[in-house]
């Protein structure tokens, strides 16, 4: 009937205007709350064997500034054996090396009668890395992106998952180009909110000339240049401040001897055992029958050279537990070599050895929104890494053998909650969004019910009038 058509007409415009308006809020408040510092981006950096002190060598003025502008932990405790493949994936896992399965850089698994190596480059078989779950699976599972440039296992699908971006392992791709790929993915429209950044040195030359060479002064310098490169792009980029950014290690280096060498060759036949992974810590797979016969051999051949059983590996290596983890382990004192005989040759620069030994040690160093400024911190271990990345990035941990309270006192605010930030700053969201939306729907009512009123005015008005034609 047209007096009740007539009557809706003004409580239509203000419906249709109520909508339109409360649509551009809502697209106004949630681009506001997008604007809101998100979780900020972390990019973590490994320069290999990058040993704890050799800030200290020669000048070091991009590592220093990193320091100035954020936190440096002087001592960072491994994990056993202090070897690349074992202590990149404890990085990103939190894992003991017995607990995530990448037990050495050269491994034998008896159950699956394989084989990884990484001198032979044979390191895609996804069953070796499937014990754990590395960050970048969990970070994508909860709906991130991620991007790795050479990153140990980056390019190997662990649970059915490579990261978001990845260079196939390639060591001849240029530090630069690993640097410009991933500001691409951290600046791209879909962004990246987790990147990593590997480099080999200065652990091949640490190798080559080993650390106390006075050579070893410019291979750090370089590495200087190359953080200094990285921090120019991202200030280029405008991430600098923006993102936090972690530049640690797997391991450091020691030096070794020609005579320090201890010749498997004079204490057993090589014809009972095969070495699994060399030397500083050599791990002896004996042959059918012959466990009894190599050990007793090997206990007490060397007094540079512990030598154990599995089961009689310490506690404190927590490398002990898994399938992947050879008979016997022998283990050199810092600086000796083990080898077969000496025309096997041996590295003048190694890592392998006890984790407690401060060479073994690598740097650590962060900056950004989330860590404290000019900020030292004496002590805190490898497998603590782990949690704090999960912390940064707003997502639940896997179980881990680290600790983020062991590591919370380098962030800018104690956050009691994994989440803390994040929640927070989403419910101060949440509620500035919650109360806009009611003021507006209270002065949208009020604008309602005048509207209405003054309709039931002219409805009388109108009615008290002929009817129009039709
Ligand atoms: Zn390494």
């Amino acid at each position: 009937m047209m007096p009740q058509k007539r009557g809706q007409v003004p409580s239509r415009i203000a419906m249709s205007s109520y909508w339109k308006v409360l649509g551009i809020f809502l697209l106004f408040l949630q681009s506001a709350l997008s604007l809101q510092p998100a979780q900020p981006s972390v990019l973590l950096v490994s320069f290999d064997g990058f040993r704890w002190d050799y800030i200290y060598r020669v000048s070091t003025p991009n590592f220093h500034y990193a320091m100035k502008n954020g936190v440096h932990v002087r001592q960072v405790t491994n994990v056993f054996i202090t070897k690349t493949y074992p202590n990149h994936y404890t990085l990103v896992t939190g894992l003991y090396a017995e607990s995530h399965g990448i037990v050495a850089n050269e491994m034998f698994d008896p159950v699956l009668n394989e084989t990884f190596s990484l001198n032979k480059m044979n390191t895609h078989n996804s069953k070796f890395w499937e014990e754990a779950s590395p960050i970048w699976v969990t970070n994508q599972r909860e709906g991130h992106k991620s991007g790795a440039a050479m990153w140990p296992g980056t390019d190997v699908k662990i649970h059915g998952v490579l990261p978001t971006h990845y260079m196939p392992y390639n060591e001849s791709v240029p530090f630069e180009d690993r640097v410009a790929k991933l500001i691409d993915w951290f600046t791209s429209e879909e962004p990246i909110n987790f990147g990593l950044l590997y480099w080999e040195q200065p652990d091949e030359m640490g190798h080559l000339l080993g650390p106390e060479n006075p050579l070893m002064g410019a291979i750090i310098s370089d590495i200087d240049r190359k953080l200094g490169y990285l921090i120019s792009e991202l200030k280029k980029a405008k991430l600098w401040d923006v993102i936090n950014v972690i530049v640690t290690s797997d391991h450091g280096m020691s030096q070794s001897s020609s005579e320090r060498l201890i010749e498997l060759d004079q204490y057993v036949s090589r014809e009972l055992y095969e070495v699994i992974d060399h030397s500083p810590t050599v791990a002896i797979l004996p042959k059918e029958g012959k466990l009894e016969e190599v050990y007793e051999a090997l206990a007490n051949a060397h007094p540079n050279m512990t030598v154990y059983k599995k089961e009689q590996i310490p506690d404190r290596f927590h490398y002990k537990h898994n399938i992947k983890i050879q008979p016997i382990l022998a283990v050199a004192d810092k600086g000796w070599e083990i080898v077969r005989n000496k025309t096997d040759g041996f590295l003048i620069g190694n890592h392998g050895y006890d984790n407690t030994i401060p060479e073994m040690h690598p740097i650590f160093l962060a900056a950004g929104p989330a860590f404290r400024k000019n900020a030292t911190k004496q002590f805190m271990n490898a497998t603590d890494l782990y949690p704090l990345l999960c912390h940064l990035l707003g997502i639940n941990p896997l179980p881990n053998n680290g600790s983020l309270n062991a590591v919370k006192d380098i962030l800018v605010e104690r956050v009691p909650g994994a989440r803390g930030a994040d929640s927070y700053s989403t419910v101060i969201g949440v509620f500035l969004g919650s109360l806009l939306v009611l003021v507006f729907t209270a002065v949208f009512v009020k604008h309602f019910v005048l509207a209405q009123a003054n309709s039931m005015q002219i409805q009388h008005t109108e009615a008290a009038q002929p009817l129009l034609q039709d």
